[in-house]
């Protein structure tokens, strides 16, 4: 699949790169480095990496506007995202071929390529794939950009471990040397505004019966620490071994925007069932949803903790045979 892809790169003069809203250092990452492998390849393409970005991800580059686009003549490259609604870009259904590479489960088919393989790391990796086993090129700046995404989704290679993605690992480090700490510290470093914030959420997070944490945050709360709704839900990925909670949630009012945000992780029972039911979705262990009063957020938390109990049963039950 990944030749039929290089085929359809090739044909077209005009690709935007696309990838889901909210953006992350993966979804960032892979759109900028897979644009920079095209051009590197094919000079005189017109490429565009377009979506909302964010001042955080700056030091991955910059975004395109979608502008002056034949859309009839155009493909599109969707990374990162499983279904059509979530998508930031808009008329997509004018582009007159679609590709998609995604890590996610599946949800919906909308191109004509689809490349879905659950089992990898990240969107990063998958463009790594491709830029290995075709004729793309790659440099230093375009694998600096892959490994910071591919680093930020498996949160330090903590969700995926395997063999497969260590070779990868070992084959990009033997050909460009990393500045590991340097590229760790683009991506980790944060204002200490956010480390109060944490604190905030350290001191007050609830946790339910079975083992949920959880939060509201209202924005008047995350005003106060002069945060953003993005940042303060990003914090999901720091509450990690609490030895009393199984599944954690940060739940974020965003006032502007009329919407609950809610991040959640877990370290064993899968959410992404529970996510889908409140118009989200996303891994088994790393999902996310939204809602619009607290009293659905609360909801949420109630069906969160009944996977939890159930987990428990179930693991008890597994001890005592
Ligand atoms: P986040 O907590 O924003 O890092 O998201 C964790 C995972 O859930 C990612 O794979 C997201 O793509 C997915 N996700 C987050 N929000 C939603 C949503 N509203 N609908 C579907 N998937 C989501």
């Amino acid at each position: 699949m990944f030749k039929k892809i290089y085929k359809a790169i090739k044909k077209y003069d005009t690709i935007v790169i696309a990838r889901h809203i909210g953006v992350d250092p993966d979804a960032m990452a892979s759109e900028l480095a897979l644009k920079e492998a095209i051009l590197l390849t094919f000079p005189k393409k017109n490429v565009l990496a377009v979506g909302t970005g964010g001042a955080k991800f700056a030091y991955l580059g910059t975004l395109d506007k979608l502008e002056n686009v034949d859309y009839s003549n155009a493909m599109l490259i969707v990374l990162d995202t499983p279904d059509q609604r979530r998508v930031d870009c808009p008329e997509i259904d004018s582009f007159s071929y679609k590709v998609k590479m995604d890590h996610h489960p599946f949800v919906e088919k909308f191109c004509d390529i689809e490349m879905i393989e659950e089992e990898k790391s990240s969107a990063c990796q998958l463009v790594l794939e491709l830029l290995y086993k075709t004729k793309l090129k790659r440099n230093q700046s375009i694998i600096e950009k892959l490994f910071i995404g591919l680093v930020s989704d498996t949160n330090r290679f903590l969700f995926n471990s395997n063999s497969e993605l260590f070779s990868l690992i070992a084959k990009i480090l033997k050909e460009y040397p990393l500045d590991l700490p340097s590229l760790y510290q683009k991506l980790y470093m944060r204002p200490l505004h956010e480390v109060r914030l944490q604190g905030y959420i350290e001191q007050n997070m609830k946790v339910t019966e079975n083992g949920v944490g959880y939060i509201s945050l209202t924005s008047d709360v995350i005003s106060k620490f002069s945060a953003d709704v993005g940042s303060a839900g990003n914090m999901v990925n720091n509450f990690n071994y609490i030895d009393e909670i199984l599944v954690w949630t940060m739940i974020s009012e965003d006032k502007k925007n009329e919407i609950i945000k809610i991040n959640i992780r877990s370290r064993g029972p899968v959410i992404n069932t529970v996510a889908e039911k409140y118009h989200g979705g996303g891994h088994k262990f790393a999902s996310g949803a939204r809602v619009t009063t607290m009293e659905e957020a609360e909801l949420l938390v109630h069906d969160l903790d009944r996977v939890c109990q159930e987990y428990i049963k179930n693991m008890e039950g597994g001890e005592e045979k």
